[in-house]
């Protein structure tokens, strides 16, 4: 058994936990990272890419935002394609702000590589990780690795394990409450070394079902396609998925897609859920631990960093104003942001997709919305403001 003690012990070492460890260490607050994957595992994972201007001054506080600023794509709108028109989403002149196009594969090297230069420590690889002690004053973690058991002394546990980990199914069932929405289709999603057919994303509407034309740079496409629950990736040759990405594209998008070999390709289910409260005295959820939006409103990356901004404010109120008011404070002011950015995910998945379900009547219903979208400056900068991300 090798013991260890430390300020902060976080479980998980994706984007939330990531970040939250990098502001701590810069803070001089003592934490250790375990992830039960490997690094090499975690820099293959490919997931979101658009960034918020809050998750990006969030990475510019972090010390990490270089690269992010020479090689991102500022992006001032996007387009909304439905009933055969174009409409464009013109963020920066309805509310001022952009948004970031930038991997978050990117996202977390840049935060491997930081805390690799500083004297954090990080230890992948562990199995069984448990919280334990939080609701009283010891808080620690057990978990193996490599057949060695470990333990983890601390004051504070940040659950950054991702809707799957041990934080969450730590907590006794009577003290947390759970809200949760499946939706009836997933998301085949591709990514492929080739131009993106819009230099801005498009979101499109098509009674054969949704699709989205996004990016990773200049040179690398993401798209996705609404697909069935039941769908298997390998039923969808890459032939067969430029055919219908262009069927559901306006006829100049279509015209503009550039195809190529995809490099990968996968099927993600699209669901919403929340846990409630998110901490449990020295135990913090933070990020996919406590949340899960559907990719519609690009907004799982964004919301685990608004976590963050929030608990690491606490962390540093506690250990240098000797206050608990941040930490206090902590679950209902990420709840807060979290629920309005659940009800916006929501409302873009429900505007943009096909709903077995609600037939011709629910596509008329949508594109009215739509339309309606279309001619009304107040809705666009509603739009915007979600869009762009609400304050933290
Ligand atoms: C397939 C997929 C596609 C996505 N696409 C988009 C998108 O297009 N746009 C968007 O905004 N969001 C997207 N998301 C959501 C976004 O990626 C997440 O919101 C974001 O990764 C949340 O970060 P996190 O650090 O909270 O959790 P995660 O990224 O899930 O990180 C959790 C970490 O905890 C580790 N862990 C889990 N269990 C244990 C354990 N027992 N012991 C130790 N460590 C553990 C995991 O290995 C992982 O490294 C996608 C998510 C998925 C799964």
């Amino acid at each position: 058994m090798t013991d260890y003690r430390t300020q902060v012990a976080i479980i998980g070492s994706g984007p939330s936990g990531l970040l939250l460890g990098q502001l701590l260490t810069n803070a001089g607050i003592d934490n250790i990272i375990i992830d039960r994957v490997s690094k090499d595992y975690i820099l293959s994972r490919v997931r979101a890419g658009v960034l918020e201007w809050g998750t990006v001054s969030m990475l510019e506080q972090a010390g990490i935002a270089d690269r992010l600023h020479r090689e991102g794509l500022p992006h001032n709108g996007f387009a909304m394609a439905f009933s055969g028109r174009t409409e464009r989403i013109d963020m920066a002149d309805l509310v001022g702000k952009k948004v970031m196009v930038y991997g978050q594969t990117e996202v977390t090297r840049d935060l491997i590589k930081a805390r690799e230069q500083s004297a954090a420590l990080s230890i992948y690889n562990t199995e069984d990780a448990q919280p334990a002690g939080f609701d009283g004053s010891s808080a620690h973690i057990t978990f193996q690795k490599d057949g060695v058991s470990h333990r983890i002394d601390c004051d504070f546990i940040a659950g950054c394990d991702g809707y799957h980990g041990p934080s969450r199914k730590a907590v006794p069932q009577s003290a947390i409450q759970t809200f949760e929405r499946e939706y009836p289709f997933g998301w085949l999603g591709v990514l492929a070394e080739v131009p993106p057919a819009s230099h801005e994303l498009i979101y499109a509407n098509h009674p054969r079902g949704f699709a989205l034309c996004s990016m990773r740079s200049n040179v690398r496409s993401r798209y996705y396609i609404q697909c069935a629950l039941d769908d298997k990736v390998d039923a969808w040759s890459d032939d067969a998925f430029w055919d219908e990405l262009r069927r559901r594209l306006p006829r100049e998008a279509a015209e503009a897609v550039t195809t190529g070999p995809s490099f990968e390709k996968s099927i993600a289910p699209l669901r919403s859920f929340v846990a409630e409260p998110m901490r449990f005295g020295r135990l913090f959820l933070v990020g996919d631990a406590a949340h899960i939006v559907p990719p519609t409103g690009a907004k799982g990356l964004n919301l685990a960093f608004s976590d963050v901004h929030y608990l690491f404010n606490g962390l540093q109120e506690h250990y240098f104003e000797k206050s608990d008011t941040g930490i206090d404070a902590y679950s209902q002011k990420a709840l807060e942001r979290v629920w309005k950015a659940v009800r916006f995910s929501w409302w873009m998945t429900t505007s943009l997709h096909r709903f077995p379900e609600t037939g011709e009547f629910g596509q008329r219903i949508q594109e009215a919305e739509l339309a309606y979208l279309a001619s009304s400056r107040a809705a666009q900068t509603a739009l915007a403001e979600n869009y762009v991300g609400l304050p933290f």
